[in-house]
């Protein structure tokens, strides 16, 4: 409205000066000159402000309104700006005050951003860094091997820091985007110092009672040797003595056998070991251990297939669930052992007609010292530390154990190998034939 007020009023001040001078089409024209020259200045003055972001002008009618609009537009672009900037300071921030490192890896594993824990832990740079292949600047090839999709993902890696081996850091990988992933790195170092000691004072409390509980024995054996000469009331306390020193012989041997399964990260001695050969010395001694109570042991076993592993940990792992079998069934149960291939991998299956064990404490019969019905369990020789060897043993082998129960039925216990693990026998032996 204002503007064409201006262009009206140029035109008509043009034409009256001009008609005053008696050239009324001159003056006309002088007051379109004027009008177009108002716009083409106000077209400057746009062109000005927007190039180098100047303060925007003023000015009235159509012009003052697109001027008002880039003014507020403006404004509002500083105020998203500077809130932007306050949110990146925020979160660089809390992003600095993480004791884990965070890495925010783009296409291919370049690094896109970290934090200042990642500097410190992974001695990554920046912004020298930026860009960089991550197995490029952390060499370590536990690491390199589970970046390239080795492991399990969900589960991390440990390695050693690479600026400082006596670190020792847990990365996991997790996707987020398109293409993009996050690294987080955390200092686990105190926490495995802290379990140390502990498997420590377990294994050496376990090592310092043995000696002076051989010594007991040795005399409790020595006297009930000589159980005619004693007096009649003696007896039951020496045999109730001799029992429960065998008892907590036998937890001692358990806890070292947990401690050594547990302490020694590094890979155990492995050999080709002849599970059938090994299958059948258990069954034997499972047929020893049920004595009178009249189990029967049956081995089904693919007298071909042998295991790559450590054999005393496999024979551990397999005569508990065996022995097991025998301890927790009633007398005269029917225990069958099989082990052969399923889907391509070793499997060892121990299975009973016993009780069978209720559902609930089925996630948690590994756990140490966990037993169904504790009492029973050390009537019968028990330690509650069986399971928890059978799960350890073969987590050492990459496999795991299965557990299918039901009550009044039985129960079927199973260990799962990597098709890796698999050997073949080249000549079946008498031995280990069923
Ligand atoms: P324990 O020394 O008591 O046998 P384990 O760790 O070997 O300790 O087993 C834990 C518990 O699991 C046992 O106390 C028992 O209650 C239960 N259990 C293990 N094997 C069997 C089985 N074959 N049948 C029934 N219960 C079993």
């Amino acid at each position: 409205m204002a503007e064409t007020a201006l262009g009206g009023g140029l035109l008509a001040a043009g034409a009256l000066l001009g008609w005053t001078v008696g050239d009324a089409g001159g003056g006309f024209g002088l007051g379109l000159l004027g009008y177009v020259g108002w716009h083409l200045r106000n077209v400057l003055r746009l062109t000005l402000s927007l190039r180098s972001d100047r303060d925007v002008p003023e000015s009235i009618g159509l012009w003052g309104d697109l001027f008002e609009r880039l003014y507020r537009a403006r404004r509002e672009a500083t105020v998203t700006r500077r809130r932007l900037a306050q949110i990146v300071q925020r979160f660089e921030e809390s992003s600095a005050a993480l004791p884990d490192a965070a890495v925010a890896l783009g296409d291919h594993g370049g690094i896109d951003w970290c934090n200042e824990a990642a500097q410190r832990l992974l001695g990554l740079r920046t912004p020298r860094d930026l860009g960089q292949r991550i197995t490029n600047v952390v060499r370590d090839p536990a690491f390199a091997g589970y970046f390239s999709g080795e492991g399990d993902r969900a589960a991390g890696v440990e390695f050693s820091a690479p600026r400082d081996d006596r670190l020792i850091l847990h990365a996991q990988i997790i996707a987020f985007g398109q293409g993009r992933q996050l690294l987080l790195v955390r200092d686990i170092t105190q926490g495995r110092r802290l379990e140390q000691v502990r498997r420590d004072f377990v294994a050496n409390a376990s090592h310092e009672l043995r000696t002076p509980l051989t010594v007991v024995y040795g005399f409790l054996e020595t006297l009930t040797a000589d159980a005619g000469e004693l007096p009649e009331r003696w007896r039951r306390p020496l045999d109730l003595m001799t029992q429960q020193t065998l008892r907590m012989q036998r937890i001692i041997d358990d806890m070292l056998m947990l401690a050594q399964l547990e302490g020694d990260s590094r890979r155990h001695t492995e050999t080709d070991v002849n599970v059938p050969n090994l299958l059948q010395q258990i069954r034997s001694e499972a047929i020893a251990l049920s004595g009178g109570r009249r189990h029967r042991v049956e081995v089904h076993a693919d007298p071909q297939l042998w295991l790559r592993g450590n054999e005393t940990e496999l024979r551990s792992a397999f005569a508990n669930l065996v022995g097991n079998a025998v301890q927790h069934t009633p007398d005269g149960s029917l225990i069958t052992v099989r082990w052969g291939l399923l889907d391509g991998c070793p499997v060892l299956a121990v299975q009973d007609n016993g009780e069978g064990i209720a559902a609930e404490h089925l996630p948690r019969l590994s756990e140490r010292f966990y037993r169904v019905d504790a009492s029973r369990s050390r009537a019968r020789g028990g330690t509650g530390l069986g399971l928890a060897i059978v799960k350890h043993a073969l987590a050492r082998h990459d496999a795991e154990l299965l557990i299918e129960s039901q009550v009044g039925v039985g129960s079927t216990f199973r260990c799962v190998f990597p098709a890796a693990a698999t050997r073949r026998s080249a000549s079946v032996t008498e031995a280990s034939r069923m």
